[in-house]
């Protein structure tokens, strides 16, 4: 698939799933934007999308700071001209069992994971609309979908994410911006290395197809939703999960 000419921001890309879908666009010959709250990593991630030899810009911006995130989109614009496609990535979790979860972690949880996809989107979508097109990609999860015990916060973010790529694509279709959202299932990152070797075990159970996920996995279906293959889908949640959610 080729995205050469396309303006392409990922949130939340200096390692893991993020990482992947900025580097598969960049083979794909699009100008990259790359972002996280700190350096470390983004200079790492700059340099394997220059060897593709495309452009790229790393900015660092907290996405849960609607201020921060206005100004990555702003510099965005500045330094390409344009926005083609936002893929709203970042994410983090804080587990804890309900009686024991915080208000301070309820609201980080929220505030990167909903608010965060908000902010970009918010920020995002006049440039888009100047442009007469574009393309928005929200990382929600299959636990946004089923619930998952000790994960009440990022379940709840993620549910959110649905029903903000949702009423994105109903009030942005006739603007020629689609919008859909990723659920992955259990991929291999940093987000997912600590489960102990008996949680793993059970989990690769419960997956139809038997294995953990790749972040490639991820970046390949981010790639077609993004594409002119999907130009007729929106408003929709597609899940990468080994058949986890059926
Ligand atoms: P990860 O390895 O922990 O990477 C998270 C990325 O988000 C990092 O680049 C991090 O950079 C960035 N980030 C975190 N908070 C941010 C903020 N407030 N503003 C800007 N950037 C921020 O996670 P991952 O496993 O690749 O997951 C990526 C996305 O996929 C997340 O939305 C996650 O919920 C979703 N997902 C993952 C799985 C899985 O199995 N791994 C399954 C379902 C869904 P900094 O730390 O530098 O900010």
């Amino acid at each position: 698939m080729s995205f050469s000419g396309k303006v392409v921001i990922v949130t939340g890309s200096s390692r893991g799933i993020g990482k992947s879908i900025a580097l598969a666009f960049a083979k794909g010959g699009a100008s990259v934007v790359i972002s996280g709250r700190s350096q470390a990593n983004l200079n790492e991630v700059q340099k394997e999308i220059e060897a593709a030899r495309t452009k790229s810009l790393a900015v660092i911006a907290d996405v849960a700071n609607a201020d921060e995130a206005k100004m990555m989109i702003e510099k965005t614009i500045d330094t390409f001209g344009r926005i083609d496609i936002l893929v709203n990535n970042a994410g983090i979790t804080r587990d804890n069992l309900l009686f024991r979860l915080s208000e301070e972690d309820w609201d980080a949880v929220l505030d990167t994971n909903l608010k965060g996809a908000f902010n970009c989107i918010k920020a995002a979508a006049r440039p888009m609309m100047k442009n007469k097109g574009g393309v928005i990609i929200n990382i929600t999860s299959v636990v946004g979908q089923t619930g998952n015990a000790g994960q009440a916060n990022y379940a709840a973010s993620k549910a959110g994410m649905i029903g903000l790529t949702k009423s994105v694509a109903k009030e942005l279709a006739s603007r020629n911006i689609r919008s859909n959202a990723v659920a992955p299932g259990f991929i291999i990152t940093d987000m997912t290395e600590n489960l102990n070797e008996k949680v793993r075990e059970d989990l690769i159970k419960s997956i139809p197809l038997g294995s953990l996920g790749s972040v490639e996995d991820v970046a390949d279906l981010v790639l077609f939703l993004s594409s002119d293959k999907a130009k007729y889908i929106t408003g929709q949640v597609i899940n990468v999960d080994g058949g986890m959610v059926m």
